[in-house]
């Protein structure tokens, strides 16, 4: 029935009954109080369906509506088809919601949703196995204090969510866990954890056979290199010919000791197994015997100066960032054409100690800048290798200096000149 004719039929009962009590009362001149009557007992009639209307809406469990008459019908059948509807809605979403509860329990890597404050709202049953949370205890506790490692606490502050992070799991020292946190709805983050155990004892193996590759062919380096440290002494004894095998050996030796020893560098910073043993450094002092290094080894052929502004000391490890300068202050000795300008410079500026190195060699072109650091990596291949170096010396220089909290910044003109310059904190 539609909506009008319920209406209809109200109005129509509403009509006869209020004629009858009009005819009734004009009859016994009693007008008033009949129609007085009738309205008060069509007013508790429609009190009694709204408590029947609230009974059955709050109390009762059944989806079907109490019998009715009139308007009152109406009323019931529309609440009765909506809460149909609604109910509908409701089975779907709670099978969505239970699919995507059975999806990501499925999940081997652990998802956990963090709030505006960095308490846990929801988390799956990976992370409950990776992180040994609780689902009755952690929940609504901040991230923080279930996972207390400082470099997740700063990783989390920090908002730079770009790269992961790997650290050791809280409840087993031999899992590796790579955590990544992704920012969504503005305040949330979804915490992704997964278990990087295998990765990480692969790289190890990779490491360590670099390492003891580079470590056992010093031994016949060193041999051969004093055969042919022999064969140099006694060149006069031996004919003409063999001067110039015996010089290029010599150099191609001298090569190879240095590309194992900074492989043997490179693994040592790589494994992380070394603790980093701060200790106060002067870097002025350093810097100054490094130039003297580099005046040596320019033989004449540079203009090379220090400009010390600074005896401020820092923390850090004298063996490392001596082979960092060195690298990088040698780099502009062998890039730099003969006649070049060098400066090194030890300053106090606004963002910390900085230590730069600038030459007015070749310059590099600004698509090489980002790959620098890599291993082997060389801008002009030729060229580099002609100038004698390992191809390793930026990516010892990048590893020192991340385990010194600093980073590696160039800028660098073609044909001007570059600027190899980082920062670090001094020692309060
Ligand atoms: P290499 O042993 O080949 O010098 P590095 O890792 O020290 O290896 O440097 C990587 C590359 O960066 C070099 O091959 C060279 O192309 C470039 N490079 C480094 N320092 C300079 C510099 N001062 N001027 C120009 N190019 C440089």
């Amino acid at each position: 029935m539609s909506s009008f004719r319920y209406w209809g039929v109200e109005i129509w009962v509403v009509s006869v009954v209020s004629l009858i009590a009009l005819l009734i009362g004009v009859f016994t001149s009693t007008t008033f109080e009949i129609l007085f009557a009738l309205i008060s007992i069509y007013l508790v009639w429609h009190v009694r369906q709204i408590v029947r209307l609230k009974h059955w809406l709050t109390e009762s469990r059944d989806l079907y509506p109490p019998d009715s008459l009139g308007i009152w019908s109406d009323i019931f059948h529309s609440i009765y088809l909506l809460q149909r509807r609604n109910r509908k809605s409701r089975k779907r979403l709670t099978s969505i919601l239970s699919e995507f509860r059975a999806s990501t329990a499925a999940l081997p890597d652990g998802a956990i949703v963090l709030g505006e404050m960095s308490e846990i709202i929801w988390f799956n049953k990976s992370a409950e196995n990776l992180l040994a949370l609780n689902s009755k205890k952690d929940i609504g506790q901040r991230i923080s204090n279930l996972i207390r490692n400082p470099r997740f606490v700063e990783y989390l502050d920090n908002g730079d969510y770009s790269l992961p992070i790997e650290l050791t799991s809280p409840i087993d020292e031999h899992i590796k866990l790579s955590l990544r946190l992704t920012s969504y709805n503005n305040n949330q983050r979804l915490l992704m954890v997964r278990n990087v155990t295998r990765l990480y004892q692969l790289e190890k193996v990779r490491q360590d056979f670099v390492a003891n590759v580079s470590h056992e062919l010093r031994t016949p380096l060193t041999v051969i290199n004093g055969y042919v440290e022999i064969m140099s002494d006694s060149k006069e004894h031996l004919p003409a010919f063999f001067e110039r095998p015996i010089e290029q050996m010599g150099q191609q030796i001298h090569r190879m000791r240095s590309l194992v020893d900074d492989l043997l560098t490179l693994s040592k910073l790589d494994s992380g197994n070394e603790p980093i043993r701060n200790t106060p450094i002067k870097p002025h002092v350093m810097l100054k015997r490094i130039t003297e290094e580099a005046v040596a080894l320019s033989d004449g052929q540079h203009s090379i100066s220090f400009e010390c502004h600074s005896e401020t000391a820092i923390l850090g490890n004298e063996k490392e960032l001596h082979s960092a300068f060195s690298n990088l202050i040698f780099n502009a000795v062998r890039y730099t054409p003969s006649g070049g300008r060098i400066t090194i410079f030890w300053e106090q500026q606004a963002k910390g100690l900085r230590m730069a190195v600038e030459d007015t060699g070749p310059g590099i072109d600004p698509m090489h800048i980002p790959r620098l650091t890599e291993r082997f990596y060389r801008v002009d291949d030729g060229r580099d290798r002609a100038v004698g170096g390992t191809g390793l010396g930026l990516a010892i220089v990048k590893h020192v200096l991340e385990r010194h909290g600093s980073k590696l910044q160039v800028t660098s003109e073609v044909g001007k000149g570059s600027c190899f310059y980082c920062y670090f904190k001094p020692v309060k």
